[in-house]
């Protein structure tokens, strides 16, 4: 069993005149998050989990935030470019574990879509082999004071047999 293990972190600050974007859904909440792309913190992190798993690097270093093409891009976009990567290096995704730090909104409403959205992007992955999972942090920090979302990644991948991590 070829596996290896990936973690991912981003957070992103709120800013007015944004929409709000989390694992791939419109959110409805007054704030959307500032950032090049359309800040969407939850697929940052899981794009990280899955290249770190897989030795491909960063997204910084894939979709850096100086690259026009990338501004305000759907992550969901960025996502389904790193499946490709993965489909290529027939590296199968078997599980992706998350956990979204905000006061607000409420992330379990949207969970199921989100689910959805992200599993869209990675080839059809099944429903049951990702889990998000929204948290609180009782008023500490910048996620309790409202000053932005963070969140947590991690991935776990099955590479072909014989092959290694790219880098
Ligand atoms: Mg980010």
């Amino acid at each position: 069993m070829n596996l290896r293990v990936g973690i991912g972190y981003d957070a992103h600050a709120f800013a007015d005149d944004r929409p709000l974007y989390l694992g791939g859904v419109r959110i409805d909440h007054p704030r959307g998050l500032a950032g090049h792309s359309d800040a969407d913190v939850l697929i940052h992190a899981v794009i990280d989990a899955l290249l770190g798993a897989a030795g491909l690097g960063n997204i910084g270093r894939l979709f850096p935030d100086t690259g026009p093409e990338f501004k305000n891009i759907r992550s969901l976009e960025l996502l389904k470019k790193v499946s490709d990567l993965l489909v290529a290096r027939d590296a199968r995704i078997v599980n992706i574990d998350t956990v979204v730090v905000c006061e607000a909104p409420r992330i379990g409403p949207y969970e199921e879509r989100m689910k959805e959205a992200l599993c869209g992007a990675l080839a059809g992955l099944p429903a049951g082999s990702i889990s998000i999972k929204g948290k609180t942090t009782e008023g500490m920090g910048f996620e309790g004071r409202g000053e932005g979302i963070s969140a947590q990644a991690v991935a776990l991948l099955q590479l072909a047999e014989g092959v290694s991590p790219a880098e």
